[in-house]
């Protein structure tokens, strides 16, 4: 059965101009592109969508970054679209990341990595509703 997932292409990669290339690598994979927005979002707009990683070392530098140029929000849809997604990204620090993912093929750093993708049902059905509404998925 066809799942969703939610995924950012992060700043470092559209100011790059890598955004192109990164849906293309998306769609080559299978995943159908359910919405996409571009949008730069606020601070606060960042920390709640990272809200479980509050308590992280990372998380104002995270939040800063994420809010410091526009983006591309998107839901993807495929079967296993939550794993699939996470394989075709890559491990989160770049240096760590496979050949042939988008992560080892437009990262910079652990932090400008390209790519968000969620990690699990739960979170995914939370992603997508903080970012979209219910008429934009259909
Ligand atoms: P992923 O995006 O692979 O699911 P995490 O959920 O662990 O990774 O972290 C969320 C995001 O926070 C990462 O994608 C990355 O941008 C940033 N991040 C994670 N770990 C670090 C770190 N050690 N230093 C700086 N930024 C980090
Ligand atoms: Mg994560």
């Amino acid at each position: 059965m066809a799942q969703r997932t939610f995924s950012i292409i992060k700043p470092d990669a559209v100011s790059k101009g890598h955004a192109g290339a990164i849906l293309a690598e998306i769609e080559k994979a299978g995943f159908k592109l359910v919405s996409i927005r571009k949008q730069t979002i606020s601070k606060q707009q960042a920390q709640g969508f990272y809200h479980v990683h509050a308590a992280r070392p990372f998380f104002n530098d995270l939040c800063e970054f994420m809010s410091s140029g526009p983006i591309f929000l998107m839901v993807l849809e495929k079967e296993n679209a939550i794993a699939d997604l996470r394989k075709l990204m890559g491990a989160t620090n770049p240096a760590n990341a496979e050949e042939g993912t988008i992560r080892k093929m437009f990262a910079e750093s652990i932090q400008a990595n390209a790519i968000h993708g969620s990690d699990a049902e739960d979170t995914a059905a939370f992603e997508i509703a903080y970012w979209f509404a219910g008429y934009e998925l259909l």
